[in-house]
């Protein structure tokens, strides 16, 4: 029996799903090798009651994800993480950057009851076990492919541990902070293919920090090259936590 497939989002933009509507050219043999039994984006029914794989995009910004996340994971036998606002926190969780109830204080006015139920926004792994991590924003839909058919013939996670700045190398791209631009290459999560920097565009780390990423070399790179260290954190802030970004 094909395994049954459900995709479901927390907190996001949905960027990630539609990435998954861009697979023009694999999107039948894909679906050829599963049972998608819900698709948000897609998808006016109901989320069933059993199913095998949870394909969940997005930050848990409330107790209700909390509570979902927690019913997923009593359900599906595999959990696949896919964007970095679902592997890192990602972009909603700037909101915690100044404070959450400042932030929405700033956006709807003191004492307005908005977002009732609502948390810190976080990463799934902080709630739930996740077997498998798509970084990127949005998800590159080949390494998606590639995760996906490790899903489904049970072999392990392979997020790589190393920087982004090798592949960079490897492409022979010239280097941004050779001429002062901030690029954040040497501390993120390689995988992408140096994607940005072969297309003209500096690395804005939207893999989040590489754990083999050493930070304090990466600032005296900074310093050493004429950008302000400080800018290396300020930089990374987008697509990590603050606790990540000052280590
Ligand atoms: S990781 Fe990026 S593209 Fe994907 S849902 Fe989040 S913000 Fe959108
Ligand atoms: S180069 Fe950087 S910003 Fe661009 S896709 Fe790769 S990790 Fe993301």
């Amino acid at each position: 029996m094909a395994p049954r497939v459900v995709v479901v989002s927390l907190a996001s933009d949905f960027g990630c799903q539609v990435q998954l509507t861009n697979m023009e050219d694999d999107l039948l043999d894909v679906l050829g090798l599963m049972d998608l039994t819900y698709w948000q984006l897609a998808s006016s029914g109901h989320m069933p009651d059993a199913y095998d794989v949870a394909i969940i995009e997005g930050a848990v910004t409330t107790t209700e994800h909390v509570e979902l996340l927690k019913d997923v994971r009593s359900k599906a036998a595999a959990v696949v993480a896919i964007g970095t606002c679902a592997v890192t926190g990602g972009i909603p969780a700037l909101a915690n950057t100044a404070g959450l109830e400042t932030r929405y204080a700033t956006v709807y006015g003191g004492g307005v009851a908005v977002a009732p139920g609502r948390i810190a926004p976080a990463p799934i792994d902080s709630i739930i076990d996740v077997d498998y991590h798509v970084p990127g924003c949005p998800i590159d839909t080949a390494e998606f492919l590639r995760g996906l058919s490790r899903v489904l013939q049970g072999l392990s996670d392979h997020m790589p541990d190393q920087m982004m700045c090798a592949s960079c190398k490897v492409s022979e791209n010239a280097c941004f902070l050779e001429v002062g631009t901030v690029c954040l290459g040497l501390v993120t999560r390689a995988g992408c293919k140096a994607k940005c920097p072969s297309l003209g565009r500096p690395c804005t780390g939207c893999r989040g920090i590489a754990p083999d990423a050493n930070l304090a070399s990466a600032r005296e790179v900074f310093a050493r090259y004429g950008c302000d260290p400080a800018s290396l954190a300020s930089s990374l802030l987008v697509y990590n936590t603050a606790a990540e970004v000052t280590a």
